[in-house]
């Protein structure tokens, strides 16, 4: 084997030019319905909520689509982002595993998400459009997508979770320096909005809500559409980019992970991360064990159905098959707001139904525990989302201590986690708890699933 430098970046020239669908090797993943004739939406009953491009993306089952030369110039901004390999981690450990992260949150939204925001914006901008709406946990994704609708001059808006724009106010400071209007939500702007204050004036929001809120106010301007940062199928062939850098670097190292780890909250990043990797092990060419991670205190895959329901809390949206909570599941306030969503890509529920895909639920603390031993021994401060990754690939690399195995293992470094402080001070103080939901809240969001057939 080759010596391994800290950190390997492809040059320009070797980026991707071209995204990789991982649906085009599942031709048994199911459609997505509209909620009305339950028959599989067109293209049409898309576009009118979607940006037509992205519509078609959603509904393609290519391999392959081309990268348009206006994006790739936008990614030569900000790509190819490193492949690192985590020798100060090994060592703390004393593990024989050979640990790989693929750092995301080198830009300045500090997560993967901009790999979407940037051509959901552009496409925006090919149709004619003027405006856009969208939602934000985190704030992660507002962000993206302000900084891409700046840079192709459309106007956005962007609904707010309530609970994380009090937790985050300097993220709603960054959406607004890059020319974004923001929203807490729910807010007294739209019916979605009034009808949850009016259920409870103490709400703290959710996603499923702030995604109502978003869609009806697309719905009701001119020349606006709705655009999603997660979840969908269009996202996670953006997010391909991870992927297929990780992949050619990987194998300019002659490696070929064993396991390969991310965190899941609608699946966005996993699913770009693995693509080249599933694409094997649905062909039957390999093997390798792909884990999601979710936080216990949201276990859509570990603990939710593989069933059809909505993607809000307002039930607007098309019917989704996915390993759900229902819509209607309220989960704790926990401090990992990108993996606050009830359901799951549809792919990665159908690989995980399939058992090509694993999934661990890790509880909040210690996830903070893994967090702190990697900012003190690889020296970058993690998103509590992305360490929810680390959990897993450090009880990987421990497993391998016990076991005398040197295992290659790869995972999905998400996001920096400058603006999660109260949750890593809550945490260092003792503050911090973990919350696993008792059977009446899962039983609670079951009910909210939509019968069908
Ligand atoms: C949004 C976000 C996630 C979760 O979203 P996925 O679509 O599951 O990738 C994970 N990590 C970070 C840093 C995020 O911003």
């Amino acid at each position: 084997m080759k010596t391994i430098p800290y950190k390997t970046y492809l040059s320009e020239q070797q980026m991707p030019d071209a995204w990789q669908n991982l649906r085009a090797d599942m031709p048994h993943c199911p459609p997505i319905l509209h909620p009305g004739t339950l028959q599989p939406v067109t293209l049409d009953d898309l576009s009118h909520v979607f940006v037509e491009e992205l519509a078609k993306q959603e509904l393609s089952t290519e391999k392959f689509i081309s990268i348009p030369g206006e994006v790739m110039d936008f990614y030569r901004m900000i790509r190819p982002s490193p492949l690192v390999r985590a020798y100060a981690l090994e060592k703390a450990l004393g593990t024989p595993a050979r640990i790989y992260y693929k750092f995301e949150g080198t830009n300045t939204s500090g997560s993967h998400k901009l790999n979407s925001a940037v051509p959901q914006a552009y496409y925006a901008k090919q149709q004619g459009l003027t405006s856009l709406t969208t939602e934000t946990g985190a704030g992660q994704w507002g962000t993206a997508m302000s900084m891409a609708c700046v840079y192709y001059g459309i106007d956005l808006s962007v609904y707010m979770v309530k609970i994380s724009s009090q937790q985050k106010p300097y993220r709603k400071a960054v959406m607004e320096t890059y020319g974004a209007s923001v929203t807490p939500s729910p807010s007294n702007t739209t019916n979605a909005g009034r009808a949850a204050l009016a259920e409870n004036p103490d709400t703290q929001g959710s996603l499923g809500n702030a995604i109502s809120e978003a869609l009806e106010a697309a719905m009701t301007r001119d020349n606006c559409r709705y655009v999603l940062g997660s979840v969908l199928q269009h996202v996670l062939l953006h997010q391909s980019v991870i992927g297929l850098e990780a992949r050619a670097a990987m194998d300019s190292l002659e490696e070929y992970p064993d396991v390969v780890i991310g965190c899941a909250g609608g699946g966005s990043n996993l699913g770009g991360l693995i693509v080249t990797y599933a694409a094997d092990k649905l062909a039957g060419k390999a093997s390798p064990e792909i884990i999601a991670v979710e936080p216990a205190s949201c276990p859509s895959l570990t603990r939710g159905k593989f069933a059809y329901d909505f993607g809000d809390v307002a039930k607007t949206t098309p019917l989704i098959k996915m390993y759900t909570l229902g819509s209607g599941f309220k989960p704790h306030a926990n401090h990992a707001g990108g993996l606050r969503y009830h359901g799951m890509n549809t792919s990665l529920s159908q690989l995980y139904d399939d058992g090509l895909l694993h999934a661990k639920a890790v509880t909040q603390r210690s996830v903070f525990d893994a967090a702190i031993t990697f900012a003190r021994t690889e020296g970058t401060l993690p998103a509590p989302e992305s360490a929810h990754a680390i959990r897993a690939a450090i009880d990987e690399a421990l497993a391998c201590k016990e076991s005398g195995e040197s295992k290659c293992i790869l995972f999905g470094l998400s996001g920096t986690g400058y603006f999660d402080m109260q949750a890593y001070q809550d945490y260092l103080s003792g503050a911090m708890d973990d919350n696993i939901p008792g059977e009446e809240t899962l039983q609670s969001g079951f009910a909210s699933l939509p019968q069908i057939g």
